[in-house]
């Protein structure tokens, strides 16, 4: 039925005549959507891999062409806070109170799910992730498609997520037919996470929406042990976001460069006080020190360091605070080696 209804919708639709991966047309990624292809999709975190939530063929595309295990729930996009209620049922009222304040914007819902919420969205839970993204181009294409779109980032499994349409290209060439292009990602690193369980907030993910931000609206909130061996969110995994060139963190980067003399080593620094030697490859996240640009270049920079055939990349540890904590979440998730290798991080392989 609901592919009969597809096909109806872009029946009277002409085949789009643009033939680039990379577009900025609203119409073809549209076409896409309604017959069922996922898209790729810019949202001011990371990008999207995107399906019609009531597609189950198109949503299981998602986990194909990502190699995503089916135990990895998927994060359902809205374009308005009244829409959270498309997807679930008894929200408490603080989901409202920081919907309010935070959306659009980089902030996941972990709600209670309709029974309308196809299972190979949420991996089987009774809960739904909701979030409205806060990019103009993202909230139109909701809206064109009428209904809300079901999108983890849009990255093979485990690997170093996209903040650009290039970067999505460069994985997905072969299997997509519309990278959406709304420029660099504005925040750069993946959405907060938050729950609600027996009357307490819960932060699963950290974010751009640090923990202290959460916290100036609704009180105290616990973040989930990280180190628990059934993660309740992939983004939690051990190894996750990671380079195939392998990666250490570091206090001081250069003391530690130096240490390994003669190795092929590149530097992701933070800040003007860790001037690079000029023996090595250096990307620096912020030279003023900004937080909010070192996220927004994060996964940029390490994609670059990445494609230099390095043997290692060794990058300097934030200040753990507010999105340095965010940062240094990812950073240590990024980071891999036989050494750190426990049964927990296998789940991202
Ligand atoms: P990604 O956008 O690739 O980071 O994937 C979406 C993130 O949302 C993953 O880390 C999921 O675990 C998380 N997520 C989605 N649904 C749920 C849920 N019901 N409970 C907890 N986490 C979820
Ligand atoms: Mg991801």
């Amino acid at each position: 039925m609901e592919k009969i209804l597809n096909l109806l919708n872009i029946a009277n639709t002409a085949i789009p005549k643009e033939k680039k991966l990379i577009t900025t047309s609203l119409a073809k990624a549209t076409w896409y959507l309604k017959k069922g292809d996922p898209v790729a999709i810019p949202t001011e975190t990371v990008y999207g891999l995107a399906a019609n939530i009531y597609n189950e063929n198109a949503v299981k595309k998602i986990f194909e062409i990502k190699k995503r295990p089916a135990f990895n729930p998927l994060i359902v996009h809205v374009a308005s806070i009244d829409s959270m209620e498309e997807v679930a049922e008894n929200i408490p009222p603080i989901a409202y109170t920081l919907a309010e304040k935070f959306w659009p914007g980089p902030l996941t819902l972990i709600l209670e799910k309709k029974s309308t919420i196809l299972d190979c969205i949420t991996a089987g839970k009774k809960t739904v992730a909701v979030r409205m993204p806060n990019h103009k181009m993202t909230l139109e294409l909701i809206k064109r498609v009428g209904f809300p779109l079901a999108a983890p980032s849009a990255n093979p499994f485990g690997s170093i997520s996209p903040t650009s349409a290039q970067h999505v290209a460069n994985y997905f060439k072969k299997e997509l037919n519309v990278v959406l292009d709304g420029g660099e990602c504005e925040k750069g690193i993946e959405s907060t996470i938050v729950g609600f369980e027996n009357g307490k907030v819960i932060l699963y993910r950290l974010g751009v929406i640090s923990k202290e931000m959460i916290e100036s609206v609704v009180g105290e909130v616990e973040l989930l042990n990280v180190d628990e061996n059934q993660p309740k969110a992939p983004g939690m995994l051990h190894k996750h976001y990671a380079p195939k060139t392998k990666m250490i963190m570091s206090e001081q980067p250069l003391k530690r460069a130096n240490e390994m003399l003669g190795s092929k080593i590149g530097l992701l620094i933070f800040g003007n006080e860790n001037l690079p030697d000029s023996r090595y490859i250096a990307k620096n996240l912020s030279e003023n020190g900004d937080v909010f640009e070192a996220a927004k270049n994060l996964y940029a920079h390490m994609h670059q360091l990445d494609e230099m055939g390095l043997e290692l990349i060794i990058a300097q540890k934030f200040p753990d605070s507010g999105i340095g904590k965010s940062i240094n979440d990812r950073l240590s998730r990024a980071c891999w080696s036989e050494m750190n290798y426990t049964s927990t991080n296998i789940f991202s392989e």
